[in-house]
């Protein structure tokens, strides 16, 4: 397995957490046992992360998780999975911090479209930055209509290498988040940019399906 430099990043121990439950949803305690042993963490599976705000977790054992899940379950198979397990951390993540941070709630269905898909990729953002070293910034481009993520220090694919984007968590959340702020519509969502890929940043685009941009499936 690859192995990946520590470049000092780091998320809580409750973020971690929360990621590694929800990869333990989606490719089973059997299978995450098998990613984390190869990625030379044997014992996480055992012994989660504390739920504390500790920045302790580094983000270099997270992109070793996620590589090691593309080593075993083939590109598509680690994409899908890394999707739906970004889908479910946002949701745990609301539960958890979304009061807190006064993100979440319900949606309002008086507000414009747009605005209700501003503060769900601003409620991602806020919740990012307070429990990991990432840097997220958003851009709505008013001409196209669509809305541009950028994320440095990413802890999904620092220090990977790849021919194409592989931050399909970062997809999955993205996806769920504007889901659950725009009252359940579904948008669509790509990594146009990767780091791992040679980007100087992951960069997702958010956009409401047309005809001409076929639905993005993972
Ligand atoms: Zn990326």
């Amino acid at each position: 397995m690859t192995s990946i430099p520590r470049l000092g990043h780091r998320c809580s121990n409750q973020y971690a957490r929360l990621i590694l439950q929800s990869l333990i949803e989606v490719a089973g305690e059997n299978g995450m046992r098998a990613v984390c042993r190869l990625a030379g963490l044997a014992a996480l599976i055992d012994d989660l992360p504390p739920e504390n705000e500790a920045r302790e977790f580094d983000h270099s054992d997270l992109a070793a998780i996620f590589q090691t899940l593309n080593e075993i379950f083939g590109s598509h198979g680690s994409r899908s999975l890394a999707f739906k397990a970004g889908q479910m951390t946002v949701v745990s993540m609301l539960e958890t911090y979304g009061a807190n941070f006064e993100v979440g709630g319900q949606p309002q269905p008086e507000i414009p479209m747009d605005e209700k898909v501003d503060k769900g990729l601003e409620g991602v953002r806020f919740m990012l930055h307070q429990v990991s070293d990432q840097q997220v910034d958003l851009m709505h481009d008013e001409t196209s209509g669509a809305w541009w993520v950028k994320v440095r220090d990413c802890p999904i694919c620092q220090g990977r290498e790849s021919a194409e984007p592989v931050c399909a968590f970062t997809e999955g959340m993205l996806d769920q988040a504007v889901f659950q702020f725009s009252g359940g519509s579904k948008f669509q969502v790509r990594e146009m940019d990767c780091i791992a890929a040679g980007g100087d940043a992951c960069r997702f685009l958010v956009q409401i399906p047309k005809p001409e941009n076929p639905p993005f499936t993972v």
